[in-house]
């Protein structure tokens, strides 16, 4: 059996801003799986978005850091910022492999949307074979169209592996995008967002 004190959730994104659902359910994945630490990694910049984050890098931590406050296991990694530039996870994954020890089981938290994504990460391959996925559910997905789905863009076998991966969180329809909007158009966002979050948000 693994080592639980040795299993380690890591969790990448980038939190603009770190909202209700960043917070709930790695704490929840992290109780169900043994994971006495969770590690918060935010990205430079996505490979996969666009646009650059709208908070600079020192607000996002600002902001992650009173998120997670009532969260002792959790903690924040600045490797993608300190590395700058595009944020290869496959990069994050070799780097903390070398700083954790290879004696560490390391999961990385993803949601269902970006495992639809996730044939376009760099050396996606690569990432499954040195680390484990745990995926959580996220609508508009169910777990029967996000399995549809799984077949189209894998094919069966992937599809079943990817779904072993799930992990049975509650389904949270939180977006920083919605928030960012509700925000812009002064729509509230109390159940979507820390009221601390918040109040950093609107100070900044
Ligand atoms: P944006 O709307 O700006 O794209 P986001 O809300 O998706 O942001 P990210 O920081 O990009 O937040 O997400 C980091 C990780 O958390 C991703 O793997 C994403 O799928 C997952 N995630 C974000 N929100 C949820 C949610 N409500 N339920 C499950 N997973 C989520």
């Amino acid at each position: 059996m693994v080592d639980p004190t040795r299993r380690i959730l890591i969790f990448g994104g980038t939190f603009d801003p770190p909202h209700r659902a960043h917070v709930e359910l790695p704490a929840l994945v992290a109780e169900r799986l043994d994971c006495d630490r969770i590690i918060y990694i935010p990205a430079a910049q996505s490979p996969l978005k666009d646009d650059a984050p709208r908070s600079s890098e020192v607000h996002r931590v600002a902001m992650l850091e009173l998120a997670i406050r009532d969260l002792p296991q959790a903690e924040i990694s600045t490797i993608e910022l300190d590395r700058g530039g595009t944020s290869y996870f496959i990069d994050t994954v070799t780097e903390l492999g070398r700083e954790l020890g290879h004696d560490a089981e390391l999961c990385f938290l993803i949601g269902a949307d970006q495992v639809l994504e996730f044939q376009r990460w760099k050396d996606w391959r690569e990432i499954l074979e040195r680390v484990t996925p745990v995926v959580m559910l996220r609508p508009p997905w169910t777990r029967e169209t996000f399995e549809d789905a799984l077949r189209r863009e894998y094919g069966d076998d992937e599809a079943a592996q990817w779904m072993a991966w799930l992990v049975d969180t509650p389904r949270r329809d939180i977006s920083a995008t919605d928030i960012r909007r509700r925000l812009a158009r002064g729509e509230p966002v109390d159940d979507l967002l820390d009221p601390v979050v918040l109040g950093y948000l609107r100070t900044h």
